[in-house]
C-alpha cells in the first residue's frame, strides 16, 4: 500500500533546493540582514506578477491584513468600532486582523456552491457602521463579482482582498490582489508559494497606504528615527524573500499543475456518497490550494482513507465566530451555511508534487468506499 502524505513541503522544494541554498549563503555572507536588495527584487517580482503599483513584503499574512486596516485607520478612512465584513467560513487569522485592528468582524455566511462569502448575502448586512469588506479567496477560489464591486462602490466601502490562498488565481485577467484596494498575501509554507518560514506580502494600487503600510511595519518610521506612527515591526525576513525569489517565477507552473490535478479528481471521483467542488466556468479563478469535497460521513471517510495509506485534512473544523476566543461577541450568530461546511468538509491531497496516477489512486480509494 503506498503511502500518500497530504503535503510534504521537503518533496515540495525540492525542485529548488540547489538554487536557495546558493542564493541564502550569499546572503547569509553579505552582512545584510534585514531589508536590502533581496527584498527589492521581492517587491518587483510581486508587481510584475499581481500588476499593482505597489507591493510591501511583510512579516506573514495575518500581519500583512491587520497593516492595511491600521493604515486605513492612520489615514482617516477608518477608525475604531467601523464594521467590516467577512466570510464567515475563512481561516480565523482574517478575523483575527479585524479584531486586532479594533474594528468590528461581520461575519457573513458562505455559498454552498462557491464555499466562498455569499455575495447575495452582503446587502442584509450593511448598517451604517460597515466601512469595509474583506473578500477572502478561499481555498484559491475568486471570490468577486461585480454585484461586490457595485454594493462597495455605492456605499463607499473598502474592499481588502484576503489573498493567502490564492496567489495566481484571475477573474477576467486581473490577478486576485489587484481587484480590490489593497490585499494581503502569505507565503506561510503550505501556501501554493510558500516560503520556508513565515512570510507575507501586501499589493496595492494606492502609493500612500502602501507608504503607510511599510512605515507601520517599520516601527512607524517614514525616515530614520523619525516616528510618526506608533509603529510595528512586521518587516520581511531577507532569507524568506531570498527563498520566494527562486520559487515565485514557477508560479504558473505551479497553478497549471494543480488545475490539471483537480480535474483528474473532477473526472474521475464518482462516489455518490460525495459532492465534489463546483468549478467556475473561467478555469483561471481557481489555483487549487485546497481540493474540499463535501460528504455526510466524513469522520468515516476520512479514517476510510487514512485506513488505505491516504492522508487528509479538514479545512476549517470550526468557524471563527464559533472560536472561544469570540465567545463574547460573534457566539450568538447562527450562519447554516457556514455549519454545513464545518462539519461535512474534507481536503483530499492536491500539490504539484503529486503525480496524475497518486491522485487517480486517490480517486479509486474514494470510489471504493462504500
Ligand atoms: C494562511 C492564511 C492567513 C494567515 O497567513 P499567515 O501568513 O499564516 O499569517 C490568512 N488568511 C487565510 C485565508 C489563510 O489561509
Amino acid at each position: 500500500m503506498t503511502e500518500i502524505p497530504f503535503l510534504d513541503l521537503k518533496q515540495i522544494n525540492g525542485p529548488y533546493m540547489d538554487a536557495i541554498t546558493r542564493r541564502l549563503t550569499e546572503v547569509a555572507l553579505s552582512g545584510r540582514y534585514i531589508g536590502g536588495d533581496e527584498n527589492g527584487r521581492f517587491e518587483k517580482m510581486m508587481t510584475d506578477t499581481i500588476g499593482t503599483e505597489c507591493c510591501v513584503g511583510v512579516s506573514n499574512g495575518l500581519d500583512g491584513l491587520f497593516l492595511i486596516l491600521e493604515a486605513y485607520k492612520c489615514l482617516g478612512r477608518l477608525k475604531e468600532g467601523d464594521e467590516v465584513i467577512v466570510p464567515a467560513n475563512t481561516y480565523i487569522a482574517s478575523v483575527l486582523a479585524i479584531s486586532r485592528a479594533r474594528l468590528v468582524p461581520v461575519p457573513v455566511d458562505a455559498d454552498i456552491s462557491t464555499l466562498n462569502l455569499d455575495i447575495s448575502k452582503i446587502e442584509d448586512a450593511l448598517t451604517d457602521r460597515t466601512r469595509a469588506i474583506m473578500t477572502v479567496h478561499l481555498y484559491g477560489r475568486v471570490c468577486w463579482s461585480k454585484q461586490l464591486k457595485q454594493i462597495a462602490d455605492r456605499q463607499g466601502l473598502i474592499v481588502v482582498e484576503d489573498c493567502a490562498q490564492s496567489i495566481g488565481a484571475s477573474f477576467s485577467g486581473t490577478m486576485s490582489g489587484n481587484l480590490g484596494d489593497a490585499a494581503a498575501f502569505s507565503f506561510y509554507p503550505t501556501k501554493n508559494i510558500g516560503a520556508m518560514g513565515d512570510a507575507g506580502a501586501v499589493t496595492t494600487n494606492d502609493r500612500l497606504l502602501a507608504d503607510t503600510v511599510r512605515a507601520l511595519a517599520n516601527y512607524g518610521t517614514d525616515r530614520r528615527y523619525h516616528n510618526v506612527y506608533r509603529g510595528y515591526n512586521c518587516r520581511l525576513d531577507p532569507m524568506q524573500a531570498t527563498v520566494l525569489t527562486v520559487k515565485l517565477p514557477d508560479l504558473n507552473h505551479i497553478s497549471d499543475s494543480r488545475r490539471n490535478l483537480a480535474g483528474i479528481y473532477l473526472g474521475s471521483i464518482d462516489n455518490p456518497a460525495v459532492k465534489l467542488p463546483e468549478t467556475p466556468a473561467d478555469s483561471a479563478e481557481h489555483v487549487w490550494h485546497q481540493f474540499v469535497v463535501l460528504t455526510d460521513r466524513r469522520d468515516e471517510l476520512r479514517r476510510f482513507l487514512a485506513d488505505n495509506g491516504v492522508a487528509t485534512d479538514i479545512n476549517y473544523p470550526t468557524p471563527p465566530h464559533r472560536q472561544p476566543c469570540y465567545a463574547d461577541s460573534l457566539s450568538h450568530l447562527d450562519m447554516p451555511v457556514a455549519r454545513i461546511v464545518a462539519d461535512k468538509c474534507l481536503s483530499l491531497p492536491l500539490n504539484q508534487a503529486m503525480s496524475p496516477n497518486q491522485i487517480r489512486n486517490v480517486a479509486d480509494v474514494v470510489n471504493s468506499f462504500k
